[in-house]
């Protein structure tokens, strides 16, 4: 398994510590190529049954781990709305501003207190207003060349992220990392409060004309991925993971294995949050 890695993703060889949201986002992308080209490239070579084989687990692969994000810009002369869909593997949650910069600032109450996930969610699909006149609207425009032959116009804007499709297993990614400086990634040690029960539905866009998410917004906590340490090129990672048939949590740490209640999992330091739709 490592060496297939190393070979595939080069940028991961060797034994460094890695990223594990980085690996993830690489090893679902490798799987989604490698089976994209099997089923589409090499036809006479691969025989139906595996071809078949191959479609099937892409479609599985793709309605498990892939969701869109609808990206939209508002131009505010015009109120035009312009839509952009883009597929995602998981959503990066940036910590709201007063969280970063932890260290420079100890001592501080205001930063003792946790952040709360839906804080987190609430800020990456909150309304943002772009800096200044930089939009170049197509609403606005196409009425303008008729009649001049003059510059684009620009105009203000705002933008905003909502999730248009939704993952059977939702990835939530906690930026704990963030550049200061331009070699050195410092890292937010701040606690996410978060829930084993998850409503996704205010984060999504849901009016109408928008898709219908069939398996419902209510996702249940099933893993979580915490990183120990404090830097980005070090440190360990281990796993909670929520065992369905059983029902109880188990702490995967390298190889050893062991059963833990949920509050320990709930007062770990998050990095990667996985929930699971709940099957209607
Ligand atoms: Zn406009």
């Amino acid at each position: 398994m490592l060496h297939s890695v190393w070979n595939l993703i080069p940028a991961f060889r060797g034994y460094d510590q890695q990223d594990a949201q980085e690996f993830l986002c690489e090893l679902l992308d490798k799987v989604q190529q490698e089976l994209d080209t099997e089923g589409s490239k090499r036809r006479i070579v691969i025989p139906i049954t595996k071809r078949k084989l191959s479609k099937q687990v892409l479609k599985v692969l793709n309605t498990i781990f892939h969701g869109q994000l609808l990206s939209q810009v508002t131009c505010l002369s015009c109120k035009h709305k312009s839509n952009t869909v883009e597929p995602f593997w998981d959503l990066s949650l940036e910590f709201p501003e007063r969280y970063h910069s932890i260290d420079k600032s100890s001592g501080s109450t205001a930063y003792q207190r946790s952040c709360t996930l839906i804080e987190m969610l609430s800020k990456f699909t909150e309304m943002e207003a772009l800096e200044g006149s930089i939009y170049a609207c197509n609403h606005c425009n196409k009425r303008r060349r008729k009649t001049s032959h003059k510059p684009l116009v620009l105009s203000e804007a705002c933008k905003q992220l909502l999730i248009y499709r939704l993952p059977q297993v939702l990835r939530l990614h906690l930026k704990r990392f963030r550049w200061s400086g331009r070699n050195h990634r410092e890292k937010i040690g701040v606690h996410v409060a978060f829930d084993q029960v998850l409503n996704i539905k205010p984060y999504c866009c849901t009016g109408s004309g928008h898709p219908v998410h069939r398996g419902g917004y209510t996702y249940d906590l099933s893993a979580v991925v915490m990183h120990h340490g404090k830097g980005f090129g070090s440190g360990h990672y281990t796993a909670y993971c929520y065992n369905t048939e059983g029902g109880f949590w188990v702490h995967c740490n390298d190889s050893e294995m062991k059963v833990c209640s949920v509050e320990e999992v709930c007062n770990t330091q998050a990095y990667i949050l996985f929930y699971t739709q709940r099957s209607a």
